[in-house]
């Protein structure tokens, strides 16, 4: 590369820029209080972890280990590290490795990049963001019921009432074995009807098959042998326990029996949340138990059962649906002229913040600290509330003058403040309009 050749972004890897940053500030923060009404607490592992805990947590024959995994040396040790492309394994790893269901269940939430080798398209990237929950240590179908619920508020939350539901049940290791036998036999005798990836799944992993896009294999999966046919007792009652619970509380679903999961380690309920507006990337969020994966672990035996979600996907249905406005950068823009003043600023402006407000002081540029007018266009963009200026009257005078932005045609809309009661003359105004900016995550107002 020469010198100056520009550097740009690792193709599949996107920059998130202050446009959309609102938007992400929002899902997070939605996300956060949902999830944690429902009491989940918020785990972080590391984005990097040895290669062998994805190969065994996801399994070898998957798109994710066989194709997708950004694995490399460590250059130090020659240590076998891949960047996560998942958060449950990291998170099964640490409950394990800290004991964390000693003291009884857990519920987890975690976000956070994750990386898969892919074709960068729509809804699909190489750096990619998370959302998930993990309930660990829990057998029942409540559980199972309850971060399907827990999905729905979220979506209603964030004003995407019309995102789907499918359910399904991929029973245990012996009913699937029982299925995969019949499978095999049936994909066989229609053998010349399958590609290429199915031919090679075939033996190895042709449960997954049954959730091929091909739509050329359509007919024939869906003709297919269902492993909901082959679910014992145990099984049938723990999705009849679901679905009894989704269906009092008014939680509308289809059961797809195509529906199964990349990753190994799922046992019992699947579910998927789909859209119709996103084209092929559909899946905005998908989950189910994992039960066996803590025992193959080493760990004592552990129910578990989770989701993740994938943020993109959803920023791009929040979009659709109507983007909210961005909100205003600041209550107080700080408008100054001369030395003097700009010092008599830095002081105000940190007693504003004493006061819990948000403050942008006008800085300079190469053009310079800009005439008071183009100071005030600033104060108008930032969105503050107030502009207040400080010149060299005020500066011999001890004052501030305050200016309301948002008064109406006729209001006063310009005031002199002996300097030291400028933070409660804006304060009580401000409390008086209820103009409080609001932050996309406030604590420090009340709305
Ligand atoms: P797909 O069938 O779309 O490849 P997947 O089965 O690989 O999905 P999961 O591993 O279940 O996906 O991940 C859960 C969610 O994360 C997906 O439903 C999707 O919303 C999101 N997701 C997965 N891979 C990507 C990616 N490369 N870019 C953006 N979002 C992704
Ligand atoms: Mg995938």
């Amino acid at each position: 590369m020469s010198k100056t050749e520009k550097i740009v972004a690792v193709k599949g890897m996107n920059d998130i820029l202050p446009t959309d940053s609102h938007l992400w500030q929002l899902f997070e923060n939605t996300a956060q209080s949902v999830v944690q009404s429902y009491g989940f607490q918020q785990i972080r592992t590391p984005i990097v972890e040895d290669t062998a805990l994805f190969k065994r947590a996801i399994g070898a024959v998957t798109d994710i280990v066989e194709k997708e995994m950004y694995s490399f040396e460590d250059s130090m040790n020659g240590d076998q590290l891949t960047l996560r492309p998942e958060g449950t394994a990291g998170a099964v790893r640490s409950v394990i490795e800290h004991n964390l269901v000693y003291e009884g269940p857990k519920r987890l939430w975690y976000t956070g990049p994750m990386f898969r080798h892919e074709k960068p398209q729509r809804g699909r990237y190489r750096q990619f963001y998370q959302f998930g929950c993990e309930a660990v240590g829990f057998t029942g179908p409540d559980v199972d019921a309850e971060l399907i619920i827990m999905c729905r508020r979220l979506w209603d939350d964030l004003g995407l009432p019309e995102i789907r539901l499918e359910i399904n049940s991929i029973g245990d290791a012996e009913e699937r074995a029982r299925h995969r036998v019949d499978l095999i036999a049936y994909l066989e005798k229609h053998e010349d009807l399958l590609d290429a990836e199915a031919k090679r799944r075939l033996h190895s992993n042709p449960l997954r098959i049954l959730d091929t896009k091909n739509p050329a294999l359509q007919d024939v999966v869906n003709a297919a042998p269902k492993l909901m046919d082959y679910l014992g007792e145990e099984s049938l009652a723990h999705f009849n326990g679901v679905r009894k619970i989704l269906d009092h509380n008014n939680i509308q679903y289809v059961i797809n029996t195509r529906l199964v999961r990349g990753l190994d380690y799922y046992n019992r309920t699947v579910f998927e949340w789909v859209t119709d507006s996103l084209g092929s990337q559909g899946t905005v969020c998908a989950g189910g138990r994992y039960d066996p994966l803590i025992a193959s672990f080493g760990g004592k035996p552990t129910p578990a059962v989770g989701f993740a979600m994938g943020i993109e996907r959803l920023l791009e249905l929040m979009k659709e649906a109507g983007e909210p406005e961005a909100p205003n950068q600041c209550d107080v823009y700080l408008v100054h002229q001369g030395e003097a003043a700009q010092l008599q600023a830095f002081v105000l402006g940190e007693r504003l913040r004493d006061a819990g407000l948000d403050v942008i002081m006008h800085g300079a540029t190469l053009a310079g600290a800009g005439s008071f007018k183009s100071q005030m266009k600033k104060a108008d963009g930032a969105g503050a509330a107030y502009a207040i200026i400080i010149g060299e009257d005020e500066v011999a005078n001890n004052t501030a003058a305050v200016k309301s932005m948002r008064a109406a045609e006729g209001e006063q809309q310009q005031t002199t403040v002996p300097f030291d009661q400028v933070v409660d003359f804006v304060v009580d105004q401000i409390t008086d309009s209820g103009d409080h900016h609001h932050h996309v995550h406030d604590e420090h107002c009340n709305h």
